[in-house]
């Protein structure tokens, strides 16, 4: 494509929120679409995540990580959408209506115009340093990511005896890919007072992969010269023991892939780490939206795919009419930490009805209370796990068509358990 083209819309980030979003914008609404993804191929995480568990909600057959992100660029380009590989977008600006987005590729820089912008680049662990874990600086240490890039992508031999750092969902996936590495996994270590994953996958993979969870627990020191040779547990009562290992895996976590969005100035929402947006993925600047896990993290690919396509309605009206709304705030209360999407644009359904809320500890099952001022707008009861961080919880949507305009912000808690 040469410099200074122009289409409707630019999705920067090709994974299944990006690509999805695309097939839907090209199909249902003739728009002229462009994805920009800065790997070599498009796809997403689910290119190097090989175990099967993709595409059920989405596509109603079940794929393993590459073969659901072939499926999704495949339909992509079928549908008339152009997808850019090995193409970082560095910058967007925007002038009267009209987006210019800046970037390198493998041949210089490249330059496009579009009515409207998508940032789908999706989200990434937290690596050790960010984590600040103490000890030496030795190699052995991944995120899941990195371990499912070495092992899928890369065939790299990645050692004998790990230790993964989290117990949540994604936790139990990187077990997974150690065995497929034939790495034994010794423990997790949580410095939860329990795991975050279903009852029955934890059960399965204990039985299978025979490893022990640490819970109160946290990595203080990872010990070696060269390699990691061992993990220092301390515990919450402030018992120590020591775990050899020569791979440890830093897991969950999640921090949004946010600095493209920093960088042109949209309003982020602190707790979330992502942009702040509405009901229909809207940031604070009109013409761009943001899609995907960059909005909600981590949740399973093919949710993150029917929520890209429920978009795709307002993004094409956008193109057509240029119209931008603004919304009401939506705050929440303790145990929950965030709330996806954060304003509400009243009678505008979220996508698929569904408010996404994250906590930051456990509760019991109990009833989420929705208020405007002091009406109640909708009470939903929580599932019988109750409320578990790094897990998120889905609730019902409908009452945004009770939403005041004029009305005060909009807040979520949780009603004490008895
Ligand atoms: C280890 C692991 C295991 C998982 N296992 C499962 C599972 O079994 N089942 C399941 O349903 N889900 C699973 N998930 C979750 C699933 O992978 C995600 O929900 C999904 O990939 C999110 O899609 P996305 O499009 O929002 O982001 P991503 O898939 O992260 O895609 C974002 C894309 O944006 C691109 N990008 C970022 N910045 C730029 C830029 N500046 N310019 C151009 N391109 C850019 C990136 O290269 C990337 O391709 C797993 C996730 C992880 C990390």
């Amino acid at each position: 494509m040469s410099a200074d083209s122009a289409v409707d819309v630019v999705i920067i980030g090709g994974g299944p929120a990006g690509l999805t979003l695309a097939h839907e914008l090209a199909t249902t609404h003739d728009l002229s679409v462009v994805v920009y993804d800065r790997e070599q191929q498009a796809g997403g995480i689910p290119r190097h995540s090989k175990h099967l568990g993709y595409g059920v909600r989405d596509l109603h057959l079940i794929f393993s990580g590459p073969a659901y992100a072939e499926r999704l660029v495949n339909r992509a380009v079928k549908a008339g959408v152009v997808v850019h590989t090995g193409s970082s977008v560095t910058q967007v600006t925007s002038v009267e209506g009209t987006h210019e987005i800046r970037g390198v590729d493998g041949n210089g820089t490249f330059h496009m115009t579009a009515t409207a912008v998508v940032l789908a680049t999706g989200v990434r662990e937290r690596p050790r340093t960010a984590r600040v874990i103490p000890g030496s600086r030795v190699q052995g240490v991944y995120t899941t990511g990195e371990l499912q890039q070495s092992v899928f992508i890369h065939h790299q031999s990645i050692g004998q005896r790990a230790v993964v750092l989290g117990a949540e969902h994604v936790s139990y996936s990187a077990v997974m890919t150690l065995a497929h590495a034939g790495v034994k996994t010794a423990a997790l270590i949580t410095p939860w007072r329990k795991h975050q994953t279903w009852r029955i996958a934890h059960l399965f993979a204990r039985l299978r992969y025979r490893f022990t969870v640490k819970t109160n627990a946290y990595i203080t020191d990872i010990i070696g010269s060269d390699r990691v040779t061992a993990v220092e547990v301390t515990y919450r009562n402030g018992q120590k023991e020591l775990v050899a290992c020569d791979v440890v895996v830093c897991s969950g976590d999640w921090i949004a892939d946010h600095e493209l969005a920093m960088r042109m100035g949209v309003e982020m929402s602190k707790e979330s780490t992502g942009p702040a947006v509405d009901t229909a993925a809207r940031t604070s600047r009109a013409g761009v939206f943001a899609i995907g896990n960059l909005v909600h993290p981590a949740i399973p690919a093919d949710a993150v795919a029917l929520n890209a396509r429920a978009i795709a309605d307002g993004v094409a009206h956008y193109v057509g009419y240029g119209k931008w709304g603004t919304g009401i705030d939506v705050a929440v209360s303790d145990p929950f930490s965030y709330v996806w999407p954060q304003r509400v644009v009243p009678n505008e359904m979220p996508a698929n009805n569904r408010f996404i809320l994250w906590a930051q500890d456990f509760a019991r099952a109990s009833q989420v209370v929705v208020r405007q001022g002091d009406r109640e707008l909708a009470r939903a009861t929580v599932k019988p796990d109750g409320v578990i961080p790094a897990r998120h919880l889905w609730i019902d949507g409908t009452w945004v068509t009770q939403v005041d305009p004029a009305g005060p912000r909009i807040t979520i808690s949780l009603l004490p358990s008895y």
